[in-house]
C-alpha cells in the first residue's frame, strides 16, 4: 500500500477530503489536505453544483471526466445517483460532441491504444495496462462512431463511455473495464488535416493488414486476460457483420451496435404489443437504413417470432429496408451478405414515403444516420394506417434522429408510440404529456455483458439477447405505457441490468456454456459481484 501523495493521484484509490482523520494519520496525508473532513455525500453535492453551473454539455462532460480520472468512486457516485441526468452527458449525445472535438479537449489518455505500429507487439504492450484482470474489452477502429462517420482514433470517447455504463448500470468494477482504440488510421481528410489529431496521419488500412492487427489482438487479449468478453463497437459495416461472423463462436464477443440494438429495439416492440393490442406476428416492420443497426434488429425480431414457431424464412418478410438505393428487393445487384436475406420478390421503390404507402407497416424504425428523414407526410401516412403507429426514430445522436419526439406526436396527432436512440424530453400534446421512450442499447448491454461475466461463460450468443429484450420488455409497466414510454425510466437500469443478468447468466447454465458451476442463489450471486461506489477504509 502506498501512501502520501501517490494515493491522491491514483483514482482508484483517491478519497479526497473524504479521508478520515485516522487515515489521514495512516496514509501521511497531513498537511495534503485541506482540515475539514467532508461525507461522499457533501462531495457528491459539491460535484452537482459543479455540474450544473457548467455553460455547456460538453463542459460538464469534461468536468466529469477529469473527476474520473481523480477519483472513480465519486464519478460513480454522482453517475448512478443521477443516472437520468448524467447519461446524456457521459453518452449520447453529448458523448457525440466530445468525440468530434477529441484532439482539442484532450487532457489525459484513457484505455488502451493499439495501431498499426503496434503490429506484432500487441500481447507485449498489453502488459503495460495497469489492471491484471481486465473482463470486458469494448473495442473500435472509430470507422462509425454514433451517426457521426469516421472519427479515426477520436472515437476513444465511445468505448470509454460505454465502460462507464457498464459500471453506473451493471456494476462491472471499473478496473475489470478496459477500453480500446484499434487505430488503423482514419479516411476523415479534417482530422488528417488537423496538426492536433491524436492518431495516426494515413488513410485506413483494409485488408490483410486489417485483419491481421484484429487477430493479433484478439489473440492477445485472450492470452493475457484469459476468457475476456469483448464488445465490437462503431466499426463500419464492411467490418463489422465479418468480424462478427468470425469469432462469435471462437471467443466470448459480441457487437452491440447489431445485436445489443436488436434486443433494445425488440424490446420496444414488445411491450409496444400492449398498447396496441397486436400479436408479434402481425407486425410488418419497416427499416429505413440496412446496416449493423437495422439488420441486427431484424435478426432479433425474427429469432422471437422462431419461438413462436414461425420460420425464418416467413419472419423474415415481416421485415422491409429502404437503403440509399430506395426498397431492398431481389432484383437488386450487388447486395452485401447482410442485406441478401431480406431483399423479397416486389416492385422496386426508390422512396421511403412510397414504401410506406405500399407495404402499409405497423412500425418504422429509423437507422439511417440521417436527420429528418421521417417527415410530416411519413408520419401522417403511417397514422392513416394504424391506429397507434410505431415510430422509432434511432438515429444518433439527437441531431441525427430521423424526427423529434415532438414531430412524431403532432403529425400523428397523439397517435404515434415514439422511441428515439437519444434521450427528448416530454412532449405536451393536447391535454396529455407523452414521456418518449429511449431505444438505449444501454438498457441491454450491461447486463448481457455482467450475466456473461459473473456465469464465466465462453460464448455470447442470440438466445441471450433475446432473452435479454423479454426481461427488458416485462420490466415495462402498466405506469410507462400510460405514459406513452415503452421503456423503463432509466433510474431503474442497475434492477433491469440484474434481471437481464439473471435470466442470461441461466441460459449460461443450462446450455453449458461455462465450466461454473450453477451458483444456489444466482441472483445473490449476480448481486453479490456489483460494484458500488464506496469508499475503502484505510487503517
Ligand atoms: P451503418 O453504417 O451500418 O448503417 C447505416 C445504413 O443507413 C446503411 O445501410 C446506409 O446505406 C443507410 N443510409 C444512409 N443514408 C440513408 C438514406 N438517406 N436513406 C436510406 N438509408 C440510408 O450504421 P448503423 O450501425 O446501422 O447505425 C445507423 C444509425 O443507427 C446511427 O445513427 C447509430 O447511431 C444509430 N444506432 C442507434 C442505436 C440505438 O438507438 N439504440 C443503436 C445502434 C445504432
Amino acid at each position: 500500500m502506498y501512501r502520501g501523495v501517490k494515493i491522491l493521484h491514483d483514482p482508484v484509490r483517491n478519497k479526497g477530503t473524504a479521508y478520515t482523520e485516522a487515515e489521514r494519520d495512516y496514509l501521511s496525508l497531513r498537511g495534503l489536505l485541506p482540515p475539514r473532513v467532508h461525507s461522499p455525500a457533501e462531495q457528491e453535492l459539491r460535484v452537482l453544483n459543479n455540474v450544473r453551473e457548467k455553460p455547456t454539455d460538453l463542459e460538464r462532460y469534461l468536468y466529469l471526466i477529469s473527476l474520473q480520472d481523480r477519483n472513480e468512486t465519486l464519478f460513480y457516485r454522482v453517475i448512478m445517483n443521477h443516472i437520468e441526468e448524467m447519461m446524456p452527458i457521459i453518452y449520447t449525445p453529448t458523448v457525440g460532441k466530445a468525440c468530434q472535438e477529441f484532439q482539442h479537449i484532450f487532457r489525459q489518455p484513457r484505455g488502451f491504444y493499439v495501431s498499426l505500429q503496434d503490429k506484432g507487439h500487441i500481447r507485449e504492450i498489453m502488459q503495460n495496462w495497469p489492471h491484471k484482470d481486465a473482463k470486458i474489452i469494448v473495442i473500435t477502429d472509430g470507422e462509425r462512431i454514433l451517426g457521426l462517420g469516421d472519427l479515426g482514433a477520436d472515437g476513444m470517447g465511445i468505448p470509454i463511455g460505454k465502460l462507464a455504463l457498464y459500471t453506473a448500470c451493471a456494476g462491472i468494477h471499473p478496473t475489470h473495464c478496459m477500453p480500446v482504440m484499434l487505430d488503423v488510421g482514419t479516411n476523415n481528410e479534417t482530422l488528417l488535416n488537423d496538426p492536433l489529431y491524436n492518431g495516426l496521419e494515413r488513410k485506413r488500412e483494409r485488408g490483410e493488414q486489417y485483419d491481421e492487427l484484429v487477430d493479433e489482438f484478439i489473440t492477445a487479449a485472450n492470452e493475457v486476460f484469459p476468457g475476456v468478453l469483448i464488445q465490437l463497437e462503431d466499426f463500419g459495416n464492411i467490418n463489422a457483420f465479418r468480424l462478427l461472423e468470425q469469432y462469435r463462436d471462437q471467443v466470448c464477443l459480441f457487437d452491440d451496435d447489431i445485436q445489443g440494438t436488436g434486443a433494445v429495439a425488440v424490446a420496444g416492440i414488445i411491450a409496444a404489443l400492449r398498447i396496441t393490442g397486436g400479436k408479434l406476428e402481425d407486425q410488418k416492420l419497416l427499416f429505413l437504413g440496412a446496416g449493423e443497426a437495422g439488420i441486427g434488429i431484424a435478426d432479433v425480431f425474427v429469432a422471437a417470432l422462431g419461438e413462436q414457431g414461425i420460420p425464418a424464412d416467413e419472419a423474415r418478410k415481416l421485415c422491409w429496408f429502404v437503403d440509399t438505393k430506395g426498397l431492398l428487393v431481389s432484383s437488386r445487384d450487388n447486395l452485401p451478405d447482410h442485406k441478401v436475406p431480406y431483399a423479397h420478390d416486389h416492385e422496386f421503390v426508390d422512396n421511403f414515403l412510397d414504401a410506406v404507402k405500399m407495404l402499409k407497416p405497423t412500425a418504422i424504425l429509423g437507422l439511417s444516420g440521417q436527420p429528418q428523414t421521417f417527415t410530416k407526410e411519413i408520419v401522417e401516412a403511417m397514422a392513416e394506417i394504424n391506429k397507434r403507429p410505431l415510430i422509432s426514430a434511432l438515429s444518433n445522436p439527437t441531431s441525427k434522429a430521423e424526427c423529434t419526439a415532438e414531430q412524431a406526436y403532432k403529425w400523428s396527432k397523439g397517435r404515434a408510440i415514439f422511441a428515439s436512440g437519444s434521450p427528448f424530453d416530454p412532449v405536451k400534446y393536447g391535454n396529455r404529456t407523452f414521456v418518449p421512450g429511449q431505444g438505449n442499447n444501454a438498457y441491454i448491454f450491461p447486463g448481457v455483458g455482467l450475466g456473461a461475466i459473473v456465469s464465466r461463460s465462453r460464448v455470447v450468443t442470440d438466445d441471450m439477447f433475446l432473452a435479454a429484450a423479454h426481461s427488458l420488455a416485462n420490466l415495462v409497466t402498466e405506469d410507462d405505457l400510460e405514459r406513452g414510454r415503452v421503456y423503463p425510466p432509466l433510474s431503474s437500469i442497475r434492477k433491469v441490468s440484474a434481471h437481464i443478468a439473471y435470466d442470461v447468466a441461466n441460459i449460461v447454465y443450462d446450455r453449458g456454456y461455462t465450466d461454473k458451476e450453477r451458483p444456489e442463489d444466482v441472483m445473490a450471486d449476480i448481486r453479490e459481484y456489483m460494484y458500488k461506489p464506496i469508499y475503502p477504509h484505510y487503517a
